[in-house]
């Protein structure tokens, strides 16, 4: 029934894991699958297009300056490049030219901060494709979903009349820290979306089992606090310094004290505490790296206000300037009833396959936030995992996955967007 090629699907990938790039630097990623869609004949619009450069999360200048340099270096298309005016994502557009629904499905397009294990029997490097980048990898299968993505173009230049409506490919960046969704969403492309579909390969299920509703996704907001003081001798003239890291300190500690929700599951990590100059000196500055978790949207925000209470408050008591800054969001998800019918449906198609209507996710995942914002707008929307077994956990150096499941990935949105679209 397909026309899918998995050796196309594992080429795509391998060559995608070659070159990994970290959230908002994935220029050489970008320019790669905007060649690639281009040159299938779709419509494709990039960077302050589809991302809305007002909500950018945890963007850090320096590194997208490093990651700009190094796509340059390694040939990147100059005129793309100015396409994406500093801003990485595209989505690609397939028209049927009929009349029908609009399906957006979303595909994240960054790597982790992890060096690829050197282990000759680790594929990557048995196959040759390892990582050319030293400690980035792409280790959550990211690379995987850009070839599913792109599988999914391909099979609708080549089968898409069959269709009624239009379909959107997005290619999110920065999904690792959940900071890509937001602005991607507040550019508005998903907003005409009658359905939104997203996945993940791996994480809780194995090869031929398909969880087709995930649930406990945490909602989540990382915030970074900065603390701005006076330096001063800290023998001539403790007094004319305003310490940073005290108020670094007790913002931490009465984090860590926040009372936990009666209505359900919530988190609270100061992960990372930066401050401090030498002994002898009040510390000017102070910088807190924090996230806060809650099992709906409710018990998330009354985290997220303690914390900016908190560090508002550790800032006024120590009399210091703060800057507080959101890094990156995602919220909960409930899949809509009609696409879970769709899903099982068709993957009842597969023998192979076992559908697993649920199971605990336990974590965040920023495709969320696109498919909460559909939803608000009227469209439905579903999250689902497509088993792959591993060779070791997401984020691991060791991270591989069963390069098999990009075809059985591409059949299973292929198959949702038939049962939606041929009415
Ligand atoms: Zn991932």
């Amino acid at each position: 029934m397909s026309t899918i090629d998995l050796n196309q699907l594992v080429t795509w990938r391998r060559e995608l894991h070659r070159f990994p790039e970290i959230g908002w630097t994935e220029f050489m990623t970008t320019a790669r699958l905007i060649t690639e869609l281009r040159g299938m004949g779709l419509d494709v619009i990039a960077g302050p297009k589809v991302i809305n450069r007002e909500f950018v999360r945890g963007r850090k200048a320096d590194v997208v300056e490093r990651g700009l340099a190094l796509a340059r270096e390694r040939g990147a298309d100059e005129a793309l490049l100015a396409e994406m005016d500093g801003l990485t994502g595209c989505m690609a557009v397939f028209d049927s030219g009929k009349p029908g629904p609009t399906v957006a499905l979303r595909f994240d397009i960054d790597c982790v901060a992890v060096q690829e294990c050197a282990a000759g029997d680790h594929i990557p490097n048995s196959g040759d494709f390892a990582s050319k980048s030293a400690g980035l990898m792409h280790a959550c299968g990211h690379d995987g979903h850009m070839s599913i993505g792109l599988g999914i173009a391909k099979w609708l230049v080549e089968n898409g009349s069959s269709l009624s409506g239009k379909v959107k490919l997005l290619f999110q960046p920065a999904e690792e820290g959940v900071r890509g969704a937001r602005p991607m969403a507040e550019s508005g492309i998903v907003d005409d979306a009658d359905y939104f579909l997203g996945m993940h390969i791996g994480f809780i299920a194995k090869t031929g089992e398909i969880v087709i509703n995930p649930n406990n996704f945490l909602c989540t907001t990382k915030y970074d606090f900065r603390f701005y003081g006076a330096p001063a001798h800290a023998g001539a003239e403790p007094h004319l310094g305003r310490n940073a890291l005290a108020g670094a300190c007790h913002a931490a500690t009465q984090m860590l004290g926040i009372s936990r929700h009666g209505k359900g599951m919530s988190r609270i990590n100061v992960g990372v505490i930066r401050a401090g100059e030498g002994r002898n000196v009040v510390p000017s500055y102070g910088e807190l790296q924090v996230e806060v978790r809650g099992e709906d949207e409710s018990i998330n925000s009354f985290m997220a206000e303690q914390v900016e209470r908190m560090a508002k408050g550790a800032a006024q008591s120590f009399d210091l300037r703060l800057e507080s800054e959101v890094m990156g969001e995602a919220v909960d998800l409930q899949n809509d009833q009609e696409l879970i019918d769709v899903l099982t449906s068709v993957v009842g198609q597969y023998p192979e396959l076992t559908a697993v209507a649920e199971r605990s996710f336990g974590g965040s995942e920023d495709a969320t936030v696109l498919a909460k914002r559909v939803q608000r707008h009227g469209g439905k929307s579903i999250y689902f995992i497509v088993g792959a077994d591993l060779k070791a956990g997401h984020h691991q150096a060791e991270f591989d996955f069963d390069e098999k499941q990009l075809k059985t990935s591409v059949e299973l949105f292929v198959g949702c967007l038939q049962k939606l679209m041929t009415k």
